[in-house]
């Protein structure tokens, strides 16, 4: 944990740029720590283990949810949750949607683009989002709302590359607001930047930097088989 780490980057934030702190994988214990030093958003990526730590913890905690999600999932989250980065095909959000009218509420989403070059990450190109956009069953959707876009860079040191995707992403949302959302006020989110290149997603335009190892400490993916 790194407190003052933690004080440093909030201090270094622009007004339109807010701070997720990536607790995935740590400890109640050290949310509550983050949360008693006045820190409010916290990302998960796993519902389960979202679920489990928003029932012990504080209620206005706003948790995000920033990773792949499986539909058989959503239940876990969709009661109380406060923002999906991770929108990559319409049937997921077909499926959001509907939990999210089960449980009398609109749910805030953002569209996440593949804009990085390994293969691994998920995301939506611009043809197939502007297909469900245009499509029928989109505008049927009034349990959703689309507040902007998400987005990875390649895990590489070239930062001049990171910079190009991070302006990638604010190219596409430039254009999804143009064309599809110009009189919708909440569309007005980038959620871009991580530990190793969030100064750089802040200089492109992004108003959700989601920072983990930097304030928490690097993960430790223990599995349940510990080997001898
Ligand atoms: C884990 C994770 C982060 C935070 O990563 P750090 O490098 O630890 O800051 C941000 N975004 C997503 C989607 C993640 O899965």
């Amino acid at each position: 944990m790194n407190i003052e780490k933690y004080h440093q980057i909030q201090s270094q934030l622009p007004d339109s740029t807010r701070l997720i702190a990536v607790s995935k994988t740590k400890p109640v214990e050290d949310i509550q720590m983050l949360y008693d030093e006045g820190q409010r958003l916290f990302g998960e990526n796993k519902a389960q283990e979202m679920k489990s730590k928003h029932e012990v913890l504080p209620q206005d905690i706003q948790w995000h949810f920033i990773g792949h999600l499986q539909t058989n999932k959503i239940k876990y989250i969709a009661p109380y949750v406060a923002m999906i980065h991770s929108i990559d095909s319409e049937s997921l959000l077909v499926e959001v949607n509907k939990l999210a009218a089960k449980n009398q509420r609109v749910i805030p989403c953002l569209l996440q683009f593949h804009i990085a070059q390994e293969t691994t990450k998920f995301g939506f190109t611009l043809e197939e989002c502007r297909e469900m956009l245009q499509g029928e069953v989109f505008p049927t959707l009034h349990n959703v709302k689309i507040c902007g876009v998400m987005g990875m860079a390649t895990f590489t040191e070239d930062m001049e590359q990171v910079r190009q995707e991070f302006r990638h992403l604010h190219d596409i949302f430039q254009t999804l607001k143009t064309d599809f959302f110009a009189d919708h006020e909440d569309f007005k989110e980038i959620s871009m930047g991580m530990t190793d290149d969030y100064p750089i997603a802040i200089e492109e335009g992004s108003t959700f930097i989601r920072v983990g190892s930097a304030i928490f400490g690097v993960r430790n993916y223990q599995t349940t088989a510990i080997s001898h």
